[in-house]
């Protein structure tokens, strides 16, 4: 039989390849991006007791509907701007459900969405899978500021989408204000859809803040922003995220994830809902990974990897061209290998062509593994 595939080219996700070399080498495994510990006893309490409480049915197609108004209240009060619970917010099976029908509802054959490079895996398969051509834009050296020229000369008649995230996975740097600004003023009389992967927006250092799109009144006009549970609680297994978006977006949002998913764990939804009443709960977690991040990198000081310290995210880059010539895939693959420590290669996120010498690393871990990485990062 003949499987005319409609995405050829495209291989295995890196995190799965990485993991199942790391496995096979039982190496420290900094690569995909989860912490190693639990979450919150006071949250599995909440999800057991919802289950109990008999939540074990269908949700509602958009979400439990006291948990979206947590949620607009929650944005409002962070971010200023008001969602309405009823229409303008929706559960999702994580970020990558967000973002998946986000490009189902809107991308048809031929329109261009534009891609900062280097860019989550998960976008740029998706925008083909429905026919839509990538236009990528590399961020600059290593930076990874926005090239406004680029961008502004990428765009075209046929510029549909364009992808935004902020904390950046996988470089660790944010979005100032003034880049939201400038973003606001090139996409001003367009009609490009503006997809805002926020993910990490309470994982920021330094007294850095999140800016959201949400703040920023024209570009929240036109965006879908995406927000993941699972990097905020400690619970990526849980797959569930949520976006928010003006209701004539959501409505072509509804459109897909009615037939794709329709509804979200329902006794999850419940104890979420119970955990948000207390903003500590994600208000505190800039400071517990910046916790880990002094301690990662002040430990690899004296070793011969070189980084600028992560703005957000809980991934650090560690610059390797005082080690080596080889290409991130390689030296990745042979750290795993020879040396029992994972990472992950960022030219993954960046098209063949890129050759900067990055590796990214995840110290979302206990202290003890963050210390066992770096006791083989100084013997390189
Ligand atoms: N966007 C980014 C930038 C991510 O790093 C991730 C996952 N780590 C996602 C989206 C997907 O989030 P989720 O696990 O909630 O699907
Ligand atoms: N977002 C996680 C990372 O960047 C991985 C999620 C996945 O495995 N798809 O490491």
């Amino acid at each position: 039989m003949n499987i005319n595939s409609k995405l050829p080219n495209l291989g295995t996700t890196i995190f799965t390849v990485i993991g199942q070399l790391a496995k096979e080498h039982n190496a420290i495994n900094l690569s995909q991006g989860f912490p190693n510990f639990s979450p919150d006893f006071k949250l599995l309490q909440l999800v057991n007791k919802a289950h109990l409480d008999d939540f074990n049915q269908y949700a509602p197609m958009q979400g439990v509907l006291s948990l979206r108004e947590t949620i607009s209240e929650k944005t409002e009060s962070l971010y200023g701007t008001f969602y309405h619970p009823e229409s303008e917010v929706t559960i999702t099976a994580g970020a990558t459900e967000a973002i998946f029908t986000s490009i189902a509802a809107f991308i048809k054959p031929e329109d261009e969405v534009i891609v900062l490079r280097p860019a989550y895996d998960c976008y740029e398969p998706a925008i083909e899978l429905f026919g839509g051509i990538v236009v990528p834009i590399p961020l600059i050296g290593s930076s990874f500021k926005v090239d406004w020229d680029a961008l502004k000369k990428a765009i075209s008649p046929k510029t549909r989408m364009m992808i935004i995230n902020t904390p950046h996975n996988p470089t660790g740097t944010l979005w100032s204000e003034s880049d939201m600004l400038q973003l606001q003023e090139v996409l001003k009389d367009t009609d490009i859809i503006l997809l805002s992967d926020e993910v990490y927006e309470h994982i920021t250092f330094d007294g850095e803040q999140h800016h959201s799109v949400s703040k920023f009144s024209d570009l929240a006009s036109r965006s879908i922003i995406c927000s993941s549970f699972g990097k905020t609680f400690h619970v990526t297994g849980w797959k569930i995220g949520y976006c928010v978006a003006p209701k004539a977006l959501m409505q072509e949002f509804h459109k897909v994830h009615q037939y794709n998913v329709f509804s979200v764990n329902h006794a999850l939804q419940i104890a979420l809902n119970e955990y948000l009443q207390s903003p500590e709960h994600y208000l505190e977690l800039g400071n517990f990974y910046q916790k880990k991040r002094d301690h990662f990198l002040n430990a690899i000081q004296g070793s011969r990897f070189e980084a600028v310290p992560s703005a957000g995210t809980y991934f650090q880059l560690l610059h390797y061209g005082k080690i080596t010539d080889e290409k991130d895939t390689d030296f990745a693959e042979r750290l795993i290998k020879e040396y029992q420590l994972a990472s992950i290669p960022i030219s993954v996120f960046c098209g063949s062509e890129y050759n900067e010498k990055f590796l990214r690393f995840c110290f979302g871990k206990t202290e003890d593994i963050l210390d066992q990485a770096v006791e083989i990062l100084h013997r390189i």
